[in-house]
């Protein structure tokens, strides 16, 4: 530890830059540390809920004219705020890094999500977002137009495992549909989600649009919601019922993205060098805190030595520590309090009969937060590892006989987050993945297959969320729907010399012709 060096880039002069931007009128601050050295980064404003609704009120008045300026003029800001992501690559890695702790190579994949996110909306958002001229009642005379209104100002509440990508991302397709945003980062990964705001006011976004709030959820979560016209939340399923609780009660919108428990399923046919790559990956990625990577393995009957053999030696050959570079495998924890977590589901699950095939404890000589990559067998959902997300580098292995005993385990949960099958025949192993019930399914990779395919939406089913980001739904959700029916000429009143008898017959006739020639 005494040998890491924090990149230049993570200067007082920088880090008080950023959180100048968070109201505080109270001075009441919340100590922003380094996960690897637990050392004090910054001190954090923390929002009060007058503060809230300041951020709102500017936020609404900048949105208004925002709203008045073409999609092509808006898409103009985010072609340039692309450009800067990418050049100032280095400087975001380094602050996911220094707040979150996680590995190098980590926070570099996640700066990815944010240009990939920006560049498909840059291609696909003029045509979503434009008006949709459709039929109306009446041939001809009538039509009906389908137009796109942003919703006002949107609240995101994101969580601290990708932080840029949640608190960017996310208000990307807010903006682009006339927007504006007030988000909530977590307090423990504020730097980057406010280094993100920089970059797109310096790309050319209106002052005020997008506002960033700080403090515990519970504090600052139902002024927020309390203000927005719609709310997007990513976090804890726990939490995403709170939220989404308050969104129904103000009549409001809301997608919750919420946690997983998520199964992996390797068929007989499977080429093991990759699954174990991906195994690898789907368990330790992010050191075990991604909603969508893999807690449990299903492994068939006829290679699950094999795979356990290779898969534990690969696992005892990750390199794991803390470094502001791109050596280690996996990083540290977000908190120590999240690795005594951690370390509870491994303890119960040991107590109550499980078995550790590798990894297993805290790793101290690392940092204040590192816990060993983990692989347990007899692993059963009287365990809080067996049926709650423990969110860690912990993953279970199991043994199955048939396909549809593998599906069945894979589905015994409450959670509906992502999956993933890995199989030689390609069909096979379709088929398998769509009897699973999960909002994602990757067939041959862990996640990042479906959730780095913009075009499509991506959300959870069963306790893992309502609604999806990314796709036209992740964008057309930041918007109301406005119904212009146009009639150019009166032709559907009754006149007042016709009996209504006949008006009756006319319209029955009118819809049985128009049904005919395919209409209506
Ligand atoms: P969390 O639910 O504890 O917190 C998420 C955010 O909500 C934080 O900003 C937090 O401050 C805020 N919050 C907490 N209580 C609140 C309240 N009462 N009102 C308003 N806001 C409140 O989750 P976490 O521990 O930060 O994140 C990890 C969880 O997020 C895991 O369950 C993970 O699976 C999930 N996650 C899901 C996705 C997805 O896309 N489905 C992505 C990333 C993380």
């Amino acid at each position: 530890m005494s040998a890491l060096v924090r990149p230049a880039s993570v200067t007082p002069e920088f880090l008080n830059r950023l959180v100048s931007r968070v109201p505080g009128s109270t001075g009441n601050t919340w100590k922003l540390t380094e996960v690897y050295t637990g050392e004090v980064l910054v001190e954090l404003p923390q929002s009060t809920p007058s503060d809230i609704e300041g951020a709102f009120a500017a936020a609404r008045a900048a949105q208004r004219e925002w709203s008045q300026w073409s999609v092509a003029k808006r898409l103009g800001v985010f072609k340039k705020f692309h450009a800067l992501v990418l050049k100032h690559n280095e400087t975001i890695v380094d602050l996911i890094q220094a707040e979150s702790g996680k590995a190098r190579r980590m926070a570099f994949e996640e700066t990815l999500d944010v240009p990939m996110v920006t560049g498909y909306y840059l291609k696909r958002a003029k045509k979503v977002l434009a008006p949709k001229k459709h039929a109306g009642p009446v041939p001809v005379v009538s039509s009906s137009l389908e137009v796109r209104q942003p919703k006002g100002v949107i609240g995101i509440i994101a969580p601290w495992n990708f932080p840029f990508a949640t608190g960017i991302s996310d208000a990307i397709p807010a903006l682009i549909a006339g927007n504006a945003v007030v988000v909530k980062p977590d307090n423990k990964t504020a730097l980057s989600p406010l280094y993100g705001v920089e970059l797109l006011e310096k790309a050319g976004l209106p002052k005020g649009l997008f506002q960033v709030v700080c403090g515990e959820g519970p504090d600052v979560g139902p002024t927020l919601i309390d203000n927005a016209n719609y709310v997007m939340f990513t976090g804890s399923t726990n939490t995403g019922r709170v939220i989404g609780e308050r969104a129904g009660r103000n009549l409001i919108g809301a997608c919750l993205e919420l946690g997983g428990k998520n199964p992996m399923i390797v068929l007989p046919d499977a080429n093991l060098d990759d699954t174990v790559k991906g195994a690898l990956f789907g368990a330790f990625g992010n050191t075990g805190q991604i909603c969508m990577h893999i807690e449990r393995m299903y492994i068939h009957d006829s290679i699950y030595d094999e795979f356990k053999a290779r898969f534990k030696a690969a696992t005892e050959k990750l390199v794991v520590g803390a470094a502001y570079d791109f050596g280690p495998n996996t990083g540290s924890l977000i908190s120590p309090e999240h690795k005594d977590r951690v370390a509870a589901h491994v303890a119960d699950a040991l107590e109550k009969g499980a078995t550790v095939v590798t990894g297993g404890k805290e790793r101290p000589d690392l940092g204040p937060a590192f816990f060993e990559p983990t692989i347990l067998e007899g692993v059963t959902k009287e365990m809080l590892a067996g049926h709650t997300e423990t969110f860690g580098p912990v993953v279970a292995l199991h043994r199955y006989a048939t396909v549809d005993e593998a599906i069945a385990l894979a589905n015994d949960t409450d959670y509906g987050l992502n999956a993933s099958v890995w199989g030689g025949d390609l069909n096979n192993a379709i088929a398998v993945g769509r009897r699973i019930e999960s909002g994602n399914v990757n067939i041959n990779d862990i996640l990042a297959t479906a959730y780095a395919s913009k075009g499509t939406p991506s959300g959870g089913v069963k306790q893992s969320g309502v609604g999806a980001r990314h796709g036209d739904q992740g964008l057309l959700k930041y918007t109301d729907c406005q119904n212009v029916g146009i009639l150019k000429k009166q032709v559907m009143q009754v006149p007042d010399d016709k009996p209504f008898e006949k008006n009756v017959e006319e319209q029955i006739k009118g819809l049985a012709i128009m049904r005919k020639l395919g209409i209506r």
